[in-house]
């Protein structure tokens, strides 16, 4: 390690910062990332099933995701990905629909005639459409609206946006659903006709192993269950207190959950704090099933009735061999809360007792089916609530104190959020700390 090499605090063990510090160690400084839990990776997590293991939060990647494929190859691990076909339920009206290709949607009757032709339009015109600038000052719900597409947002998008925002669904900026909409058609194989999505075999915490890995050889730490606790400016830098103990390094990149940082960090300028407070998220929910059988022919089912208690049931072995999970079959339920939703602070096996029910309406085979396990994941902020204008509040990287930076899931924009962007995101904050270094726009080391 060079003599000049900075120490960089790293806040969060997750897939942004375990990138930002592969990168940091690669050229020179030293990268200590601080993770409060005993485990890296974040919402990437993942536990074992039938010996082998699992993300806890349900993971695919789509084929525009550029940025991991290419993290996923330097870290050898290129093979490691597959492309594999999937299928798209949609529950709607007391039954299953096929969704998600051109035949389907003709037999989609829940749109009628007219509702279809006004879902193919409102698709192909987000598709096509190259920029998302124009599209920052609308409502999701009011461009719907405005251009008569009000069956297809009644039908489709309106539950849609209600089972992942709750009462903010209005609130949901126009380019959101553009970067889903456009980013989910790229994924489509070239018949048109299905969807092929990336997994990694043997689970995605394999990259996460493999930078925790390179990072021990680079010089870099990780430190397991030592949550930060404060972050205070100091001569020459910053004190982070952790538990365990306070440091001082020269910077400090957090990666956490914006109101986290802002609690993290009493010295922030009132403005930047003012607007940053803006941020909003949901929580989630995931409930897990490992099953002795199969409940759908369907790997994503959207669920498109508001009645029901959650968004989604991913059924992960209609996608991954079973085979791989003792030839148990895996089908998580997709379920986002807000903050306050009562949901969130319920004990589990109440939770069960909601979901358990709805599940067996809308796939009666649960019925017959063994339960073999039962898991239910919790994540706080797990999904940022991005309304129109959002670019007025974005957070930047650069915070307005030297050498204190942040890169979290609610800046990555004008995608949605995913493993894609936190690579993305986790090598923009390092080359922007890097650059900083250069220009000397941050002084000597401490
Ligand atoms: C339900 C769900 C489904 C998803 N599905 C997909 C998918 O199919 N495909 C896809 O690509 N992406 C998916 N994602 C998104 C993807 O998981 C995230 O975009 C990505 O993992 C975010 O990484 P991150 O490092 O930015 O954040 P996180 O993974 O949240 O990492 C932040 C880390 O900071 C730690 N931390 C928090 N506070 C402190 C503290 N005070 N001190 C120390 N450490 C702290 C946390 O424990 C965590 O490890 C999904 C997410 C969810 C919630």
């Amino acid at each position: 390690m060079p003599d000049n090499a900075r120490r960089i605090a790293i806040i969060g063990g997750g897939l942004t910062g375990l990138v930002a510090a592969d990168r940091l160690a690669a050229a020179g400084q030293k990268a200590v990332v601080y993770e409060r839990y005993p485990e890296a990776g974040g919402l990437v997590g993942t536990f074992k099933v039938g010996g082998e293991p699992l993300e806890c939060f349900y993971h695919h990647l789509f084929t525009s995701d550029r940025d991991y494929v290419s993290l996923a190859r330097d870290l050898g691990l290129g093979d490691a990905l597959e492309w594999l076909p999937s299928k798209m339920g949609f529950y709607s009206h007391g039954r299953l629909w096929d969704f998600g290709t051109p035949f389907s949607l003709l037999k989609f009757h829940p749109l009628g005639v007219r509702g279809r032709l006004e879902f193919v339009l409102s698709t192909l015109a987000l598709r096509h459409n190259p920029r998302w600038q124009p599209l920052e000052a609308e409502t999701a719900v009011d461009w719907f609206r405005k251009n008569g597409y009000g069956r297809a947002l009644a039908e489709v998008w309106g539950p849609l946006l209600r089972q992942k925002y709750g009462r903010h669904w209005e609130e949901i900026g126009l380019v959101w659903l553009w970067g889903k909409i456009a980013l989910r058609t790229r994924s489509r194989d070239e018949t048109g006709l299905g969807e092929r999505l990336g997994y990694m075999k043997g689970s995605f915490g394999r990259a996460v192993d493999a930078l925790l890995k390179r990072l021990g050889e680079r010089g870099g730490e990780f430190r397991p269950t030592r949550p930060v606790k404060l972050v205070r400016r100091a001569a020459g830098g910053y004190e982070v207190t952790a538990k365990g103990g306070s440091e001082t390094f020269d910077l400090v990149l957090s990666t956490v959950a914006i109101p986290e940082f802002l609690n993290l960090v009493p010295d922030l300028p009132d403005a930047l704090r003012d607007r940053w407070r803006k941020v909003r998220y949901t929580h989630a929910l995931c409930p897990v099933l490992i099953l002795d059988r199969s409940l759908s022919k369907y790997y994503w089912t959207n669920v498109g009735d508001t009645q029901m208690p959650f968004g989604g049931v991913i059924e992960h072995t209609n996608y991954i061999p079973r085979e791989r999970y003792g030839g148990h079959h895996v089908i998580y339920i997709s379920n986002y809360v807000l903050p306050d939703d009562p949901k969130w602070t319920m004990r589990d096996s109440d939770l069960w007792q909601i979901y358990l029910p709805a599940l067996e309406k809308m796939m009666p085979a649960l019925a017959q089916a063994k339960v073999l396990e039962k898991h239910l994941f919790r994540a706080e902020y797990a999904q940022p609530i991005i309304p129109a204008r959002y670019s007025e509040t974005l957070p930047e990287v650069r915070t307005e104190l030297s050498g204190l930076y942040s890169a979290s899931m609610a800046q990555i924009y004008p995608e949605d959020r995913g493993q894609n962007y936190a690579v993305k995101m986790g090598r923009q904050a390092a080359e922007t700390i890097l650059s900083d270094l250069s220009d000397g726009r941050i002084g000597a080391p401490s």
